[in-house]
């Protein structure tokens, strides 16, 4: 059987990521599994453990490292993310795409560990537009909102290493848009 694609999918917060990739998880010709990351964040109002994130101590993260059980990890705003490595490596081996929602440090390193990642970075039609979504979605204090949205302002400077820049101004264009990006690496 042959190996599933390595997907890196990112963007500033904010941007509409986790809208645009629920969208396609339920499109099964793409035949995506999801990454589910390791972080110290606390969870948000509504996030699962196993479903969102494996939510764990500094303690947990440092020793997931030391063991060599992430392919990437990085620091973000005042928390660490991890990509664990075993999942992604099983699902490729059963031929499943697998996509992974992961910030830019992350991604550098994803891609110097497998050049043949298919990369794709969403970003906002504006960072006026993005810095009114976070607000609306109230899922942060406002401090933590204004340091994300400094960290997206710097994220968008480097972001020229992805292969797929795409703009989410609408949603179901933006949808349609990283669709067309996977089938056409997936029938390469
Ligand atoms: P949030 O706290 O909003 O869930 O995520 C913050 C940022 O961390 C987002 O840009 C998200 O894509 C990124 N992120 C989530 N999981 C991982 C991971 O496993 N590794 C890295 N490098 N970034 C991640």
């Amino acid at each position: 059987m042959e190996k599933g694609l390595l997907i890196v999918f990112s963007g500033v917060s904010g941007v509409g990521k986790g809208t645009i990739l629920s969208k396609l998880m339920e499109m099964e010709d793409l035949n995506l599994a999801y990454s589910v990351s390791m972080t110290t964040r606390a969870p948000r109002e509504g996030e699962v453990e196993g479903v969102n994130y494996f939510f764990v101590t500094k303690k947990r993260f440092l020793e997931a490292i030391k063991n060599g059980e992430l392919l990437e990890h990085a620091r973000f705003v005042d928390n660490d993310y991890g990509t664990p490595k075993e999942y992604v490596d099983k699902m490729r081996e059963e031929g499943k795409n697998v996509i992974l929602e992961i910030e830019i440090k992350g991604a550098r390193q994803v891609m110097e560990k497998c050049p043949d990642a298919l990369s794709i970075y969403i970003v906002p039609p504006s960072l006026e537009e993005l810095e009114r979504r976070l607000l609306e979605r109230k899922s942060e204090d406002e401090q933590t909102i204004m340091k994300r949205i400094s960290k997206a302002r710097e994220e968008l400077k480097d972001i020229d290493f992805y292969e797929h820049i795409v703009c989410n101004d609408d949603l179901d264009i933006a949808v349609a848009e990283v669709r067309e990006i996977i089938l056409n690496e997936m029938n390469r």
